[in-house]
């Protein structure tokens, strides 16, 4: 009797899993919110305060008219693993292991074994799993499945990176590396933890591996569960110095254009040695909607497209001569932040803009399993929020916030061996509907060394850094914004109450 139970007991759950959402997340990395053509039609410029870069993204264009967009989502460290370390788990950089880039002399930064991923979480629901592209999300040790005891590059410190099975979090499908910029000789190593060395553009290669796996070639995935898919494209990526980093036909688009054609935001400064890349940039961008396009295509003649949700998003942005900056990232700029946030979920989630809603890094994986009726299962350490009833038009769900943090983290201690073994936390910051504030500290110090101090409405270019001893209401107030969610985050700024003349801790 107990056996005849289980036995429809697992029918039913089989039934219900059957029904539930494909979830597909794809994600290139140094792809600022403004690097979409949409910004600049009918129906999406006038909800944003800066013009769209002039960039061809047709699939991205068409995508977004069938999709819930953000105007602020927010890579709170704009940087790849810290990232991607919320992104996975949900926590703050603080708790997702992943507290700044890793690198094999970064011990202090990897993602944490014992943390329950969003991965994870599908998968105890029933979903087939897979990644495919960059992770970079793991400390590098010497592990290569190839050499025995050595790292996967011989590059020291090593910054590309092995992922062994029992360290993928649910994935069940593996068609990944750590990190690695040459963007037309990738390599994977897949499930198995065999490596491949490929001759063609990275986007292109995993856009094919994604639609092998959502045509479940080779029987890589049950064909009667849902699945989770994650593709991380790794370009628009440094370097984009010629056609060897994105598709030639894709860079003809852009190579007759001036620079001052191009680089269009008025904080731009089109003398910059790095002002001629921008044509590589954009055929990068152009060259990822094209791959996006595929995969949507690919859904739409599966017939998948209708239990589907589709999520376009990016680890970061990219400066891109902008604020005069040659650092691409990890910076409070808008440039640097802010990133896509595109969702598509037909007959659940209603096409539109979401001006209001703050989204940022750990908010991501809470919502996407709220989306797919899973928001039981967030596990309890996360710490951003499922803004799922939101995207859906339903009441209920958390209360918008009204700021969201930005962090920034250099390297701390050092062992013997000059291992890095624990994270200073240089800077951070909030960013409000109107206001954008980074506070910076003097390593040795402690003390505050800066202030950066926007109001984004009145100057959406960040042009005028305003002097903080003439705005000390605007700053008190950022700080009063600050101090819960940096408790929430559970980071060293609330917890060793750094800055105390300024944040008001309680
Ligand atoms: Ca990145």
């Amino acid at each position: 009797m107990k056996h005849l139970l289980t036995g429809v007991l697992s029918i039913s759950a089989t039934l219900a899993i059957a029904k539930s959402p494909n979830v597909i997340y794809v994600f290139p990395d140094q792809m600022r919110n403004h690097a979409m053509g949409f910004w600049n039609s009918e129906g999406f410029r006038d909800s944003v305060n800066f013009t769209g870069d002039p960039v061809i993204t047709p699939n991205l264009d068409a995508f977004a008219r069938q999709s819930k967009v953000l105007t602020s989502c927010q890579s709170n460290f704009p940087l790849s693993s810290p990232h991607r370390g919320m992104l996975l788990t949900g926590m703050f950089c603080n708790n997702s292991g992943v507290s700044t880039n890793c690198v094999a002399n970064r011990p202090v930064s990897d993602l944490r074994d014992d943390a329950v991923c969003i991965s994870d979480v599908f998968a105890a629901a029933g979903y087939s799993c897979a990644y495919i592209g960059k992770l970079h999300a793991h400390h590098p040790t010497p592990n290569d499945p190839d050499r025995p005891g050595k790292y996967v590059e011989d590059i020291v410190p090593a910054w590309d990176a092995y992922t062994p099975p029992e360290r993928r979090h649910g994935f069940d499908y593996w068609y990944s590396y750590g990190t690695y910029d040459v963007h037309k000789h990738p390599h994977y190593w897949d499930t198995q933890g065999r490596r491949h060395e490929i001759s063609q553009w990275s986007p292109e290669h995993e856009t094919d591996k994604a639609l092998a796996y959502l045509r479940n070639e080779g029987n890589v995935r049950n064909p009667d569960a849902p699945f989770f898919m994650m593709v991380s494209y790794n370009p628009p990526h440094s370097p984009y110095r010629s056609t060897e980093d994105c598709p030639e036909d894709a860079y003809a688009l852009y190579a007759g254009k001036t620079l001052g054609e191009l680089l269009v935001r008025p904080n731009a400064d089109t003398t910059m040695t790095k002002a001629p890349s921008v044509r590589y940039y954009f055929a990068s961008v152009t060259g990822v909607d094209r791959q996006f396009g595929r995969i949507l295509n690919a859904l739409d003649s599966l017939g998948l497209s209708d239990n589907t949700i589709v999520v376009f998003s990016s680890d970061h942005g990219e400066t891109m001569c902008s604020q005069g900056t040659n650092d691409p990232k990890n910076s409070p700029y808008a440039e640097s932040m802010n990133v896509p946030m595109l969702v598509r979920y037909p007959g659940h989630i209603a096409p539109g803009i979401d001006t209001q809603l703050l989204m940022s890094s750990p908010d991501i994986m809470p919502t996407l399993l709220g989306l797919a009726g899973l928001a039981d299962s967030i596990p309890s350490a996360v710490e951003g929020r499922d803004y799922s009833a939101r995207f859906m038009g339903l009441e209920g769900g958390p209360a918008l916030r009204e700021g969201t943090l930005y962090f920034k983290n250099s390297d701390g201690a050092k062992d013997s061996l000059g291992n890095v073994v624990s994270y200073f936390p240089v800077s951070r910051g909030i960013k409000t509907a109107r206001y954008t504030m980074a506070l910076t500290l003097d390593k040795k110090t402690r003390s505050l060394k800066s202030i950066l101090l926007f109001d984004d409405i009145a100057d959406p270019y960040q042009q005028h850094n305003l002097p903080a001893e003439e705005n000390m209401e605007i700053v008190s107030q950022l700080c009063a914004l600050m101090v819960p969610l940096l408790k929430e985050a559970d980071d060293p700024w609330y917890n060793e109450r750094i800055l105390p003349d300024l944040l008001p801790y309680d």
